[in-house]
């Protein structure tokens, strides 16, 4: 089974945040709240990533997931929203460039986003910064009181980034939303996949700056 930390433990600013690690080729699980739950990615929906064990663990029952967010549309980030919606009826929020791949199967419950919009939780607003790159419609979704940035597949710790060599993806793109992201404050940097960065998010995020940009 993977693992769940509830990152309050960690960090102050995190007090109700909690992670559910993916297992294998699955995304990193993020869920705010817990009453009303929003539950940001949803890993791929697989017998190692079964998703309402998992949020049962923290509390999180049917009725108490209220909202979903995709940060892209990618299958082992998506595909767990499936499982969700199976037993539950919150409205799932994918930026309006990704929603082609998804649409159709997520029929009333898709809420299409796009840069500038605000998705409130039960804890905090997130900010929707459009971030293409590894997708046309990957965005990242930051708090700036408390400096958390959710950055799926945009860019990871330790100065690496998403792939951009899929179907919509653009190494220019990438550069771009990287130059956006490390323009932001961030402390937390938590990603699709990997680790949490519960310290100095920023330096990450330019370390993948100046990785991307070595070569150009
Ligand atoms: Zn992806």
């Amino acid at each position: 089974m993977p693992k769940i930390y509830r990152l309050g433990e960690y960090a102050e600013a995190l007090e109700g945040v909690s992670l559910i690690v993916g297992e294998g080729l699955c995304s990193n699980i993020y869920v705010v709240g817990r009453e009303k739950a929003t539950v940001i990615d949803t890993g791929v929906g697989n017998i190692l990533n079964p998703v309402w064990p998992q949020l049962s663990e923290l509390g999180v029952e049917p009725s108490n997931v209220d909202k979903v967010v995709l940060t892209h549309a990618h299958h082992d980030h998506a595909m767990g929203a499936f499982l969700i919606l199976e037993r539950a009826g919150p409205k799932v929020y994918v930026h309006e460039e990704d929603t082609r791949y998804i649409a159709s199967r997520l029929g009333d419950s898709l809420v299409k986003v796009r840069e500038g919009d605000v998705i409130e939780t039960e804890l905090w607003p997130l900010n929707v910064y459009w971030t293409p790159g590894h997708t046309s419609g990957s965005m990242s979704l930051y708090n700036q009181e408390h400096r958390i940035l959710f950055s799926g597949d945009t860019v990871f710790p330790d100065g690496y980034y998403g792939r951009y060599d899929g179907e919509s993806g653009s190494y220019e793109a990438t550069v771009e939303s990287l130059r956006k992201l490390d323009g932001l404050d961030v402390e937390f940097l938590l990603s699709g996949h990997g680790s949490p960065v519960l310290e100095d998010g920023n330096r990450h995020i330019d370390m993948a700056l100046r990785s991307a940009t070595r070569w150009s």
